[in-house]
């Protein structure tokens, strides 16, 4: 894609270098636009596709000799200048932005124009520079969008961030250097720029492709652990969460307090209102409950009307999320979908200090105090006994708790002290 900046292949290196990227530049191409053919649904691969073949037009249309081919001299660099629109329209697609088609043709539009001037005839140090602005212009905004994208993988957004940089910085090179040094601007430096063009279309292709790929990466974890009703994590994440949450604070003496939530009379709602509004009773009921705990917490939809989350609390502390998320349930439930359903929600609650997790067992436990809540009249809590040596594990953990707070509370009062004994010295 170098000959955007005015430099030309044919003029540096003769039809070979021209021809090999004319080649490259449609075999890029046609493997973006087969991609595509693949998964329509990412539109992003048609116009990356597109724009590689404009580029490989523009490269051809430059290096064929002129008896054959007699265009205005700007006319190949304008179309370049599309197909780089057209990169950056297809990154803001990919990413679920508005297209902009007018900032597209901008800057072939702006090309043509200049290219009027006078002192701007092919070859020109002028539009030689004009060239390398536009083009690195287009880059930096390709840029922008991969930057400002907040859900892409550390190393895809690192090199999709990297490579455009680096081609951009080259690109502006010449500018500084003809200001700077204007003998060292020779054909070594062009044949560099043409080189680094080639491995640019290439490290381009390879970025979008590995943007599409975290996109699948992203898109089937999320479907491996996403409850598709509701939302939440399905039984499996919600299981590798916790156990994750409750190993963290075993491993400390700390609590985690299980809570598992089974809504009331469900199979009546299903056959009183229908099965779409049981569903809808459900979707409320992953809301109501998502917004009453920590977004730190792990909540999850064991199966049909069952739900679970885990927190690191002890019993007290939990308590009052589970009175919470009941309370704003029954208000949330009284009516759904316009009809008057009433839901509620019975929960178990049970807690463990154990060092060694043993998810089941607490999901066994919380099962049995769940049932004891619906025993009691539903819409209730109910609290699962103790395990054994619990008393020992709480009072041993308000102890660290204790002692921490403490150690906070000291190092306030000696960094007061030390602020007061630094005005006294000042005054
Ligand atoms: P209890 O208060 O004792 O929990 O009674 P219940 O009716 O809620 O319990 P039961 O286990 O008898 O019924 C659960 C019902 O949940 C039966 C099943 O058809 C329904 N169900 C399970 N999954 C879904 C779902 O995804 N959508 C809907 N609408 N209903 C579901
Ligand atoms: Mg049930
Ligand atoms: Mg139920």
């Amino acid at each position: 894609m170098d000959h955007a900046t005015g430099l030309s292949f044919v003029a540096l290196d003769g039809p070979t270098l021209s021809f090999a990227a004319v080649c490259l530049a449609a075999l890029l191409g046609s493997f973006l636009i087969s991609a595509w053919l693949q998964q329509r649904s990412i539109r992003a691969l048609a116009w990356w596709g597109t724009a590689y073949f404009i580029g490989a037009s523009s490269i051809a249309l430059w290096a064929a000799p002129a008896p054959v081919v007699q265009l205005p001299s700007e006319l190949p660099q304008a179309l370049m200048f599309v197909a780089c629109g057209m990169l950056w329209n297809g990154v803001r697609l990919f990413h679920g932005r508005r297209l902009w088609p007018g900032p597209m043709f901008v800057g072939a539009i702006v090309w043509l124009v200049v290219c009027q001037a006078p002192g701007m005839q092919e070859g020109s140090a002028a539009r030689i520079a004009f060239g390398a602005i536009v083009v690195s212009a287009y880059t930096f905004f390709i840029a922008y969008e991969l930057w400002s994208e907040r859900r892409k993988s550390l190393f895809s957004r690192t090199a999709a961030i990297v490579v455009p940089c680096v081609h951009a910085a080259i690109f502006l090179m010449p500018l500084v250097m003809r200001a700077i040094l204007p003998d060292a601007f020779t054909n070594e430096w062009r044949t560099v720029l043409a080189v680094e063009s080639i491995i640019y279309a290439i490290g381009t292709a390879f970025v979008m492709l590995l943007l599409v790929k975290d996109h699948h990466v992203h898109f089937y974890r999320l479907a491996a652990t996403t409850d598709h009703l509701t939302g939440l994590f399905n039984r499996r994440a919600f299981v590798d969460a916790a156990n994750a949450m409750y190993a963290r604070q075993g491993a400390r003496g700390d609590a985690v307090t299980l809570l598992m939530f089974d809504l009331d009379k469900f199979k009546s709602i299903n056959d009183r209102f229908g099965h779409g509004v049981g569903d809808s009773a459900l979707k409320v009921f992953a809301k109501v409950a998502s917004t009453s705990i920590r977004a730190t917490d792990v909540l999850g939809r064991l199966g049909g009307e069952e739900f679970a989350a885990i927190i690191p609390e002890e019993t007290a502390g939990a308590i009052q999320v589970a009175e919470r998320l009941r309370l704003a349930f029954q208000a949330a439930g009284l009516t759904i979908d316009g009809h008057e359903i009433g839901a509620t929600v019975s929960i178990g609650v049970v807690t463990s200090y154990a060092p060694v997790p043993n998810l089941d067992a607490l999901l066994l436990r919380a099962d049995e105090a769940l049932y004891a809540a619906k025993n009691g009249g539903r819409n209730r809590h109910h609290i699962a006994p103790d395990e054994p040596g619990c008393e020992q594990a709480r009072q041993a953990a308000a102890a660290r708790a204790a002692e921490a707070n403490s150690g906070i509370i000291k190092r306030r009062l000696a960094a007061r002290r030390a602020r007061k004994a630094d005005a006294v010295l000042a005054t």
